[in-house]
């Protein structure tokens, strides 16, 4: 009964109840020797696609590969525990500073695991990112917090290492969780200014070089914040696209556009900017003629 209440039964490693109480131990033996607990988060790549193109139950069986192969780089006193569908946590005592044997550890991980997985007559490849968080911090105090603590760092690592590409590690630093804060103090901004109607067009010249006439103008998103400020679209757009509400952003400046551009000369055009996440929208072009047909604007003025 204990065992099946600490293991995970597709890999055989610890669960995510059993890991956590493993990984304090370690970090307690370790804080009596002297010595560091380096925490890995291991997130498999774009695991969802291995589902689906190979079905769930080839799934299991990488997830078992991958559980065995890092088995096998794991010191004797190692832990390695499955907290979620394709993560996994591994601890690893090393000496004082030598974060160097950490990093050796982490890139034969990384390589080990992406060699080729044999599934009846073809092969599967899977890659993994990961995060590393310390149990010491950089002036080396311990971190107080015990292993929840330790597996967040290690996650916003983790998550830091998709971003930049995934099969990859990051050690956890500081300021990666003031990004991650940052982050989601602009995605609640974006979705209170949407609401609020904080996001306006603003219009740039277009000049034709060869007469030198203003031709019609360019309409670029800008976002009025009251907690940010004027924020530029290069900050708001990649995370409005993340976010999926770039569509209902888009559609209301368009909107907000027709209705101006029906104040200028009738000879100047309004170009628009579409995210190529609109484009993918089946009903986008729909979307388009029913904003110029409430508009009134004539179309051929719209680039
Ligand atoms: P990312 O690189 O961003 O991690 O992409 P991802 O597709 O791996 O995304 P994520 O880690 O969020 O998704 C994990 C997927 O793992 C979701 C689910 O389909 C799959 N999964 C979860 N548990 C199991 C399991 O026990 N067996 C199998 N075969 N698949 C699982
Ligand atoms: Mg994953």
């Amino acid at each position: 009964a204990t065992e099946l209440a600490q293991t995970d039964p597709l890999t055989g490693c610890l669960n995510g109840r059993s890991g956590g109480p493993a990984t304090d131990a370690l970090c307690a033996r370790a804080e009596a020797a002297g010595s560091e607990v380096a925490v890995l988060l291991i997130d498999v790549d774009k695991f969802k696609q291995v589902n689906d193109l190979n079905g769930h139950r080839t799934g299991d069986a990488v997830l078992t590969a991958i559980a065995t192969r890092i088995r096998a780089l794991l010191p004797e006193n190692g832990v390695l525990a499955r907290i979620g569908g394709d993560e996994f946590v591994c601890a690893l005592p090393f000496d004082l500073g030598q974060r160097a044997c950490v990093e050796r550890f982490a890139a034969n991980l990384i390589e080990d695991v992406s060699a080729p997985i044999s599934d009846g007559d073809h092969a599967i490849q899977a890659t993994v990112s990961l995060g590393i968080a310390s149990s010491r911090n950089d002036d080396g105090s311990i971190v107080k917090e015990g292993s929840d603590r330790l597996i967040h760092r290690a996650d916003i690592a983790m998550y830091h290492a998709k971003k930049r590409g995934r099969k990859r590690y990051y050690w956890f630093q500081g300021q990666m969780e003031n990004e991650l804060r940052f982050r989601h103090e602009l995605e609640s901004g974006i979705r209170r200014g949407l609401a609020a109607g904080e996001f306006v067009p603003f219009y740039e010249q277009q000049i034709d070089l060869e007469t030198g006439d203003l031709v019609g103008f360019e309409m670029l998103a800008r976002w009025h914040s009251p907690q940010f400020g004027l924020v530029s679209p290069e900050t708001f757009i990649p995370i409005a696209e993340e976010m999926e509400v770039i569509g209902e952003l888009s559609e209301g400046l368009i909107r907000q556009a027709l209705q101006d551009a029906q104040q200028w000369h009738p000879k100047l055009t309004l170009s628009v900017n579409i995210s190529p996440i609109q484009l993918r929208d089946p009903w986008f072009a729909q979307k388009l003629v029913k904003l110029l047909d409430d508009s009134g604007f004539p179309p051929t003025r719209l680039e």
